[in-house]
Formats: C-alpha cells, structure tokens, sequence
C-alpha cells in the first residue's frame, strides 16, 4: 500500500512547520501534560503531537510511545496531512489505506485503532495531528469521543501558538535587553516611580548608576544637577496634559568615566478617559553623538577662530546666478557690516581699483574655462571710507555645470594691504639706496653738492610721492645769520612770480630763501622734523607764497652733520599725508647728504688752503707777482706750445733804473712802495694771457704770448712810460721811478727759457747802456756790433 501522497502546497505547509520551531526539540511540558490528560480522558494507551517533516514524523508530545521519531510513509497522519481531515480508522485492519501498514502488521505489539485530528497553522497549512492510537481496535471510539478530541487539538493548537508567542517575546526581550535602548517603566503616579528597570540599562547609564536605580533611588539623582529641573518637569508633564510622546536628552550625574549624554523617549499610555495609566521610557546613550557633535563644533570654532585670527574672509560666487556670498569678516576688510554690501559678482567688481580691473576681468575670464580648479588673485579694493585695500583672494570650484565649468567657487579672502605696503617701502627703500649711491657718485665726480641734489631730487619726489618740493643748503650771510641757498625745487610758477617780502631771492645758482620764520625755516632754526598734515596750523606756518598751491601735508627734514644742521629737505603734499614711516625712510637719505654736505665743506676748506699754499709757492709776497720759479713753469710750458704752432712769443726783462739810489736816498720801504707800484703798473698794462713776474731783487720779466711783435713792443713801451709818468706816493713824499726793458722775440734758434732769457738779459744790457729808461729789442747783429764795441763800457758798468 502506497503512503499518503505529497499534499500541493507541501512547501508552504513546510515552511509553517518550520516556523513553529519545534521540530528536533525537547519535549515541551504542557503538551506532554495535555497528551497524557487526553489519553486518560479518551481512554486510549497512545496520544502524540505529531508534526508532519518532508520524511518523518516527529513528536512535539507523546504519551505511550517509546521514541520521539517515526518515518513518514509509515505514517498515518501522513494522510491526514493530505487531505487537510480528521481521519478515524477504528480497527486499522478494515481500512484498506492501513491494512497493510508496518505499524499493523509488523509491529509487536501492532496497532489497531488510530484518530487523528489535523494541527492548522500558517495560512491553514496543515503541520501535524494531535492523534490517539490503540492496539485493540476501537468501534467505541464515538462521535463524543472524536470531538474531545478535536477539542484537546484546540487546546494543542493554542499551546503552540502561545509558546510561539513567548518565543518571540522572548526573543524580543533578549534583542532589546542586549540593544542599546534601556527601558524604564514608571508608574502613574505624581511624580512617576520607575516599576521596571530593564537589564541593559546599565550599558547606557553605567552600572553604578543602574546598581542605584535597582536599590530604589530617585530617578533625579541619576541626572546632572543642572539637567535635573528639566527631566523632572519632561516626567511630570505627561501628567497634566495629554502628551503621547516627549523626548529630551540629559546629562548623567557627572563620574570618573566622564560627561555622559542619555536620549530618554518617553511614550505615556492614557486610558479612555485620559488619565495616565503609565509611562515608558526609552534610553539611548548620546555621548557619543554629543563628543562627535561638540567635536564637529569645535573644529568649526577653530576654523572660525583661524578665519577670524588670520583675519581671512570668505566668499561663495555663483557663475550662473551671478550671486556673490562674502561674509562678515571679508566685508569688514572694506568697512562695511555684512548687510550693507550687495551680494552680487557685478557690484564687488565695481569697487575694484580702475588699475586692476583689467587684470581681474582677465583672471574671472579664464577661470570661467572648464578644468580650472584654482584661482588666486591680488587686488585693490575700494574701503567704504574711499581709500583701496589690497586683497588677495584665492578660490577653489566646488561646484560644475555640465560642460565642467566652474558654477560655484568658493574662496577666501585676505587683506594685503600692510604687506603691500611693507612690499612697497621695500622697494623704495632699494630706490632710494640706488639713488644715494647715485649723489654720491655725483658728488665724487665733480664734488658739486648742487649737481648732487638736482641728481637726487626728482627720484626723491617719486619715491616720497610728494606732489613738490625742495633741498636747501644752509649759508651764512655776513653777518652770520643762516638763509637757505636752494639749488633744486619744483618747477612751480610761483619761483617766476615777483619776490614777496624777501621771502627768497633768484640766483643763477639757485634760490636764496633769507626768511626762515616759517613752516620750512623752523626745521632749520630748530634743527627739527616738522611733519604736518594739517600745515595751516602749525605754531610756525605763514601761509603759501602767493600762487603757490596750497599745502595740504608737509615733511621738512634737516640735514645735519655733527647735529649741526648743513641743510634740509622740505616735501608737500602726498596724496596719502606723511607718516613716521616715510620719516623712517627717508634717514638715510638726509645722513647721506649731511655727509656730503659736509665733505662738501670739508673739500671747499681743503680748496682754499690748497689754492693759499699754490699762491704761496708761485707767487711773490711783496707783489703778488708770479714768483721766478713759477715764471720759470710758465715759460717753459709757453714755449713748449710757441716750438709746436709757432704762435708769436715775447720774453722782456725789465730792471729798476738806479733803484740802488732810491732805497738810498728815501730807504728801504720807500724801495718796496716803488717795487709794488711798478707791479701795479705791469698787472694794468698786460692783457689776462700775459704773465708779469718779479724774478729778482728790482728785476722782472714780461711773457707776452699769441702776440705779433710789434704789439709786444707797444705793451712793453706802455709799461716804461706809464711808470715814468706815474708819481709813486711814499709818505709824504713823491717819487719817481723808471725802468729799463730788454725783450726778445721767439725764434727757431731758441729751445729754452733760459736761451731767451741770456738774450733778453743782453737787450737789457743794451738799453742800459744806451741810457737807461728805453726799451730794447734783442737782434743778433745789434748784439754782436754791442759785444765788440762796448765790451770795455758793459765791463766797467757790470762793476759798478
Ligand atoms: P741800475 O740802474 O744799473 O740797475 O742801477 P741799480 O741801482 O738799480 O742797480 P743795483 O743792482 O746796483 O742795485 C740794486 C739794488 O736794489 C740793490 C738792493 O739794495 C736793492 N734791492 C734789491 N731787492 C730789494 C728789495 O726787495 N727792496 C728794496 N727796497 N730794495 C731792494
Ligand atoms: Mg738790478
Ligand atoms: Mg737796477
């Protein structure tokens, strides 16, 4: 005989067996108790829950059996299984579906009887029967009989069905006691008691605390104080109205483990009529969220703190919407509030400086190209208050349109302006050093102070950025009061106006400012910086010369040396005002110029002794004349150039007649008053290029160079005659006084001073001779007919 066929949905009924989770397990009690109570009550030796697998029977309960296992196609609720009914067989030998069954024939001792009543679960899939057997048949198991059965099914059925119940409760229980949700359950009261404390409560407020709670502290003791007012009135308010649910978190009594953060979801259960029959409570521990939380806060206020100390502003520009997000801090750098900027891309380009537009435009222009990533850009910026501000903003894409342009960038945005200008003193620092080694140089080339400063004084206007100015050089007039002498200022057309009180006085050389009760004269009278921007009431201000511009900033500095001022510097009107900074800069420059104002001094002393020594080494003391030594110099380089271009060249001596006599008859200092007026009388008759020289005692020469002879002779002839006319005050007494004049005229045969002179020295002679008082001119024959015919008389005269 076949075993009962495979029911359709076998796999559903499975799949509902399977859920009951009483396949292979120990017996359970109760059913055990029912199997047993129905047997007694059905008067049957055999009662089993029997539960239907793919291949066996297995016993869920069993009473009168001996194992907890059959094989299923042994099995006779196999076929109660398929045909989802009770099946009675009261003598099992009668029933052709069991007549032959192992269970009848073969077992010792055989079965006789079977009831079996189908077990329904899942979607009425039937699991199982709750049957009872026999081994007498039994045609007195009625319809009375059957349906105590099918009760005692119902009672299995239920059984199974609430111990599922509490497997799942179970279940549930351990999954949320080992959760990391607590639980507190309190009751109605006012204020609330807890009357259940769940295990895990412990892992969300610790154990100390959970130990407390166990042994019936209040709740509120558990709670930081300061949280304490707030999670008592979060209890009590479920109390006065209906408030299903309410949440708020808390901090733990503060222990060695640290602040620690709770989540408490209360959920308040109301009756009908709206009284609070209890309330449940959910905990989650939040400390970790909390630390994550005041982490992320503290980054952000470290970020902040990092924006805000080094003084970074931020912006966010939308390419597509043209809006531009800046903050508080980048509008700050221009002055504004947050608020009173507009925040869009057009109305900040518009306060960027005219000068770096262009530049800008470009920057925004390529930036606008897909793949660019970084933009960083400087510029000036206009300040609410109208002065520009330099910035540097650097920006990053954040966000791309489809194309992969930059749609949003976001960036920062940093003042400059200090380093700029850090940057730019720098730089004029490294002019204004080009520029000293510029007048130094200057000076050292020509040793002229006012070259040095008009070299120096347009570079110094630029580098002040003084709309005018000037350098003066302090002098002394005769009566030693200072004035400045000003060889360099700014060409303004007040210097061409009429000269106002003497204020200054024009000179080829420069400017002479006499006044110095002034804005400018008091850095001189008081050796002081005067910097003003606000020149009109300066204790020392007179107002502007007439059609000068008005001074709106001044800096004068003294040049000093040895703290003795040698001079100053006066600048006006910077756009930006003068400052110390620009005092700073310009020290070296006014140390470098009182040092060349003073090398300056220095060179002129140096000049003049110099020039004093030279005149003490070529000149003559008592004359004035060049001395016979420096003649001598003269000559020679005369006749070096006469032997070159033939120039016409003249040499005279010239001799005192009888002077013996007139230091003799009116003495000695009547003979000097006579020397220093013949003097006089050669410095007036020669022209600048001739060199009158007294060569000896009461001897002198005359060199007439670039001069035709006969006009030499008409200057030698004018000396005789002017002195013989010329009456010679010595004393009371007049005196008279003339002179003999040998001269000699270049020629080829004459190749030194000294030839020249021997014939000279001869005319000399020769007019001597013939009289005195006469001028003669050296010529070969006239000499060699005196050399013989008078030899006697020249001898005679040498003697006397
Ligand atoms: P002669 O007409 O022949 O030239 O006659 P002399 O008297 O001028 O000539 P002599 O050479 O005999 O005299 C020159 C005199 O000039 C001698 C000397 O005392 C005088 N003498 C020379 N040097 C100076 C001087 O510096 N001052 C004065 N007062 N006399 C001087
Ligand atoms: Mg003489
Ligand atoms: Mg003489």
């Amino acid at each position: 005989m076949p075993a009962a066929p495979i029911p359709p949905d076998e796999d559903l009924r499975l799949a509902a067996l399977r859920d009951l989770k009483l396949l292979d397990q120990e017996g359970d009690q109760e059913l055990d108790r029912i199997t047993a109570l129905a047997a007694s009550v059905l008067d049957v030796p055999i009662c089993v829950v029997s539960l239907v697998d793919e291949d066996r029977l297995w016993f869920a309960a069993h009473h009168g059996t001996d194992g907890n296992q059959w094989p299923r196609e042994l099995s006779f609720c196999g076929h109660v299984v398929n045909s989802k009914r009770t099946v009675l067989a009261h003598d099992l030998r009668l029933d052709e579906r069991f007549c032959d069954n192992d269970l009848v024939i073969r077992r010792v001792p055989p079965l006789r009887f079977y009831a079996g009543v189908p077990l329904l679960f899942g979607d009425g899939q039937v699991v199982g029967t709750l049957c009872v057997m026999d081994q007498r048949p039994r045609p007195d198991f009625d319809e009375a009989r059957l349906k105590q059965l099918i009760r005692f099914s119902e009672i299995v059925h239920d059984q199974i069905r609430l111990r599922q119940q509490r497997l799942a409760a179970e279940q549930a229980h351990t999954l949320f006691s080992s959760g990391p949700v607590g639980t507190v359950v309190w009751d109605a009261q006012m204020p609330p008691r807890p009357t259940y404390l769940s295990d895990n409560l412990k892992d969300i407020i610790g154990k100390r605390l959970a130990d407390e709670l166990h042994d019936g502290q209040p709740y509120i003791d558990i709670v930081h104080p300061q949280d304490q007012e707030a999670v008592r009135s979060s209890l009590s308010s479920h109390h006065q109205g209906m408030l299903p649910v309410l949440e708020i978190s808390f901090r733990l009594r503060p222990s060695a483990r640290g602040m620690r953060w709770v989540h408490q979801v209360n959920k308040a259960d109301y009756d009908e009529a709206g009284r609070l029959q209890g309330i449940r409570s959910y905990l989650f521990d939040l400390t970790r969220q909390k630390h994550l939380e005041s982490s992320i806060e503290a980054t952000k206020e470290r970020l902040y703190l990092a924006l805000e100390s080094a003084r970074i502003g931020t912006w966010d520009a939308n390419n597509e919407t043209q809006e531009l997000i800046i903050n508080a801090r980048a509008a700050s750098m221009l002055g504004y509030r947050e608020d009173e900027v507009e925040h869009d891309n057009q109305s900040w380009m518009d306060m960027v400086h005219p000068h770096d537009r262009v530049s800008t435009d470009q920057a925004l222009q390529s930036y606008r190209n897909p793949g660019m990533d970084v933009i960083a850009l400087e510029y000036r910026i206009r300040h609410k208050k109208g002065h520009y501000v330099w910035v540097q903003s650097y920006g990053r894409t954040v966000e791309r349109d489809d194309s992969g342009r930059p749609r949003r960038i976001v960036g920062t945005l940093l003042d400059i302006t200090e380093s700029k200008r850090q940057e730019s003193l720098r730089n004029r620092q490294r002019q204004l050093l080009d520029l000293l080694n510029q007048a130094q140089t200057s000076f050292l080339l020509n040793r002229n102070v006012q070259d040095a400063c008009e070299a120096l004084f347009e570079p110094l206007l630029r580098i002040s950025e003084s709309a005018f100015g000037f350098i003066g050089i302090v002098q002394h007039n005769d009566k030693g009061q200072p004035y400045l002498m000003v060889p360099t200022i700014s060409d303004l057309d007040w210097r061409h106006g009429k000269v106002r009180n003497g204020h200054y006085e024009r000179r080829p050389e420069g400017l002479q400012f006499h006044r110095l009760d002034n804005l400018f004269g008091h850095v001189v009278t008081h050796n002081q910086i005067v910097l003003t921007n606000e020149p009109g009431t300066h204790h020392a201000s007179q107002g502007t010369p007439e059609g000068h511009p008005t001074l709106r900033n001044f800096l004068g500095m003294p040049i000093r040396f040895d703290n003795k001022v040698l001079g100053m510097i006066a600048l006006g009107n910077r756009p930006d005002g003068f400052d110390e900074q620009m005092v700073q800069l310009l020290e070296p420059l006014v140390v470098t110029l009182g040092t060349l104002f003073h090398a300056r001094d220095q060179e002129n002393a140096r000049v003049t002794a110099e020039q004093e020594l030279l005149r003490l080494a070529t000149r003559d003391a008592l004359t004035g004349l060049a001395n016979r030594r420096h003649f001598f110099d003269i000559a020679e380089t005369s006749l070096t150039q006469t032997r070159r271009y033939g120039t016409p060249m003249t040499v005279a001596l010239l001799d005192l007649d009888h002077f013996k006599h007139i230091n003799d008859t009116h003495g000695h200092a009547a003979g000097d008053a006579v020397l220093n007026a013949f003097a006089d009388v050669l410095r007036e008759s020669l022209r600048d290029t001739d060199t009158p020289a007294r060569v000896g005692g009461e001897e002198f020469a005359v060199l007439l160079t670039n001069t035709p002879l006969s006009e030499a002779l008409i200057a030698l002839e004018r000396i005789r005659h002017t002195l013989d006319e010329t009456p010679i005050q010595v004393g009371d007494r007049t005196v008279y006084a003339t002179v003999s004049i040998g001269a000699v005229q270049w020629n080829a045969n004459h190749v030194d001073v000294d030839g020249m002179l021997a014939h000279a020295d001869a005319a000399l002679y020769a007019a001597k001779r013939h009289g005195r008082n006469r001028v003669q001119l050296y010529h070969a024959e006239l000499m060699q007919m005196e050399a013989t015919a008078d030899a006697p008389l020249r001898a005679a005269n040498d003697a006397a």
